[in-house]
C-alpha cells in the first residue's frame, strides 16, 4: 500500500469559512445571474431574501436535572413552487445564516429538479455527539412546539439532515399530531420510519440520487478521461446517511472506494476498502479510524488524493482557498450541501475539473420526500421499486437539463466573445470570459423556473 499522503496537509486551516469568507449562495446566484440579464431586478431582490425567518430558544432538562437552553431555527426562503421543504440538523455550528443558505439550496433545488416545493431548512445549535437519546428527543419535542404552526403539511415539510435520522422525524411527527388531532398529518415531515408513513427508498435516496446523476454525467461524456464508474477510483468524505450508501452504490457498480472518512479521520487503501468491515468497525468503535489493513489519513489528506471521484459527503466549505490547488481528481461529486466555497469552484471550473453540483447532486433526497408526501396525502404506500425508478428518471432528466443549458450557456460565451471583439470595450461582458460550469447551468434554470412562476402567478395586491 502506497502513503497516500502527498503533503501534509493536515496542517489546513479547520475554519474554511475563514478562509473563503464569501456567502456560497449568495456568490452562486450572483454568477448565474451574469448569465441572466433579462431577469427583472425586482425578482432579483426577492430571490436573494428569505421569506420567513423563525429563531426559537426553549429551555431542555437535561439527565442530570440541570436545565440548558437551546437556540433553533426555521427558515423559509421561498414558497413560489409550493410549500416549504428542507431538512433539520443538529450541530454545534448551526446559525441562522447557514440555515438561511441552506434554505436557498433547498429552492434552488426544488425548482431545479421540478417538484412543487419552496425552500425551507431548520436546525438547532447543539452537539448531538454529547446528548444522550432521552435528552434528543426532548429537544426535538421542544423544537417542533416551539415553531407552532410554522411548520405543517401544506406550509413547511421537515426532513433529516446532519446528525437527524427517522427516528427525529417519527417525534417531529408524534408531537406536531398530538398539537393537532383529528386529520391525517402524515405528511408534516418525511423521512419517516417505514412503518409510520415513511417512504420505501427514502434513507437511501441522496445517495442512491447521488449515484444515478454520477452515472448519467459520465455516460453523457461529461467528464474528460472518465467514461464509466466500473474500476474508478473514488474518495469519499463523510461515512453516514449519505456518504456510507454512495460508497456501497459505487462500490456496487465496479468503483474501488480508496477512502472513507469520518468526524474522526480518514482511512486509505489503495486497493479498495472493504466497506462492510468498515461499517461493522464503525458500530463497535464509533469511526472508521483503525480499520485493519488501511492506512490513517486525515480528513485534509483524504481530499487531495489523487482519484478519478472525489464525493463529499460531511460539511460545507471542505474544498477551499487553501487546498484546491492540491484537489487531484477528474470529477467533484457535490453529496454534501456546499462542500466547496466559491473561491475554490471558480478555481476547479478554471482547471477543467467539472462538478456535479449539490442542487442536483443530493435532490435525491427531497425527490423521495416528495414522493412520501405524495404518498401520505394518497394514503399509498410505493414499492422501492416504483421509487427508484422515479427517482432515476428525475435525476437523468436533471442532468440532461443542465448539460443543455450548459452547453447553450458555453456556445453564448463563444459569440458574446466574437461579436464583442474587444472585451474591455463591453464591461458587462468581462466576466462571461470565464467558461460557466455545471452550478451555473443548473442555477440559471432554477431561477428561470422561480421567475417565471413568480410572473405566473402575480404580485398581489
Ligand atoms: P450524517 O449525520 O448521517 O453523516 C455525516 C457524516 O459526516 C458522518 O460520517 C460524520 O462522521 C461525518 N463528519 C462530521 N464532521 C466531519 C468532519 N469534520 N470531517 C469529515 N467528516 C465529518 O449526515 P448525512 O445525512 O449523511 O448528511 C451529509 C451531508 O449531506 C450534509 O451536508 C447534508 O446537508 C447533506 N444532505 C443530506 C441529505 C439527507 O437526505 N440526509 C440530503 C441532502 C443533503
Amino acid at each position: 500500500m502506497e502513503n497516500p499522503a502527498t503533503n501534509p496537509s493536515g496542517s489546513a486551516s479547520s475554519d474554511p469559512a475563514q478562509l473563503d469568507p464569501q456567502a456560497p449562495v449568495e456568490n452562486h446566484l450572483q454568477q448565474a445571474l451574469l448569465y441572466l440579464p433579462d431577469l427583472d431586478h425586482g425578482l432579483i431582490a426577492m430571490l436573494s431574501l428569505p421569506k420567513r425567518v423563525v429563531s426559537v430558544s426553549f429551555p431542555v432538562e437535561m439527565d442530570d436535572g440541570s436545565l440548558q437552553i437551546f437556540q433553533g431555527y426555521r427558515v423559509l426562503y421561498n414558497r413560489m413552487l409550493g410549500p416549504g421543504k428542507g431538512g433539520i440538523r443538529f450541530h454545534p455550528q448551526v446559525t441562522s445564516e447557514e440555515v438561511t443558505e441552506l434554505a436557498a439550496l433547498m429552492t434552488w433545488k426544488c425548482a431545479l429538479i421540478d417538484i412543487p416545493f419552496g425552500g425551507a431548512k431548520g436546525g438547532i445549535t447543539c452537539n448531538p455527539k454529547s446528548l444522550s437519546d432521552n435528552e434528543l428527543e426532548h429537544i426535538t419535542r421542544r423544537y417542533v412546539s416551539e415553531l407552532g404552526d410554522n411548520i405543517g403539511p401544506h406550509t413547511d415539510i421537515p426532513a433529516p439532515d446532519l446528525y437527524t435520522n427517522e427516528r427525529t422525524m417519527a417525534w417531529i411527527y408524534d408531537t406536531y399530531d398530538l398539537m393537532h388531532g383529528g386529520r391525517n398529518n402524515l405528511p408534516v415531515v418525511t423521512g419517516k420510519p417505514v412503518d409510520i408513513g415513511g417512504s420505501q427508498g427514502r434513507t437511501a435516496a441522496t445517495g442512491q440520487g447521488c449515484f444515478y446523476a454520477t452515472e448519467r454525467l459520465i455516460a453523457k461524456g461529461g467528464v474528460s478521461g472518465l467514461d464509466s464508474i466500473n474500476n474508478s477510483r473514488v474518495a469519499i468524505q463523510g461515512f453516514g446517511n449519505v456518504g456510507g450508501v454512495v460508497a456501497d452504490l459505487f462500490h456496487d457498480a465496479g468503483a474501488i472506494i480508496v477512502a472513507i472518512s469520518d468526524s474522526q479521520g480518514g482511512i486509505y487503501n489503495d486497493q479498495g476498502i472493504d466497506l462492510k468491515a468498515a461499517a461493522e468497525f464503525k458500530q463497535i468503535h464509533g469511526t472508521v479510524v483503525g480499520l485493519p489493513e488501511t492506512l490513517s489519513i486525515t480528513n485534509h489528506d483524504l481530499l487531495e488524493l489523487e482519484c478519478d471521484i472525489l464525493i463529499p459527503a460531511a460539511l460545507s466549505g471542505q474544498i477551499h482557498s487553501e487546498n484546491i490547488d492540491r484537489i487531484n481528481t477528474k470529477l467533484v461529486v457535490e453529496a454534501a450541501n456546499g462542500p466547496i466555497t466559491p473561491a475554490a469552484d471558480r478555481v476547479l471550473n478554471q482547471r477543467g475539473i467539472p462538478v456535479l453540483p449539490d442542487i442536483l447532486s443530493n435532490a435525491g433526497g427531497v425527490t423521495v420526500s416528495y414522493f412520501e408526501w405524495v404518498q401520505n396525502i394518497e394514503n399509498e404506500s410505493w414499492e422501492l421499486d416504483e421509487v427508484n425508478a422515479k427517482l432515476k428518471r428525475k435525476m437523468v432528466h436533471g442532468v440532461d437539463l443542465i448539460m443543455g443549458r450548459w452547453q447553450q450557456l458555453a456556445s453564448a460565451i463563444t459569440t458574446v466573445k466574437t461579436e464583442a471583439g474587444d472585451a474591455t470595450t463591453q464591461p458587462i461582458q468581462e466576466p462571461l470570459t470565464t467558461p460557466p460550469g455545471l452550478r451555473t447551468a443548473a442555477l440559471a434554470i432554477a431561477l428561470e423556473r422561480l421567475a417565471r412562476v413568480t410572473q405566473e402567478r402575480g404580485i398581489w395586491p
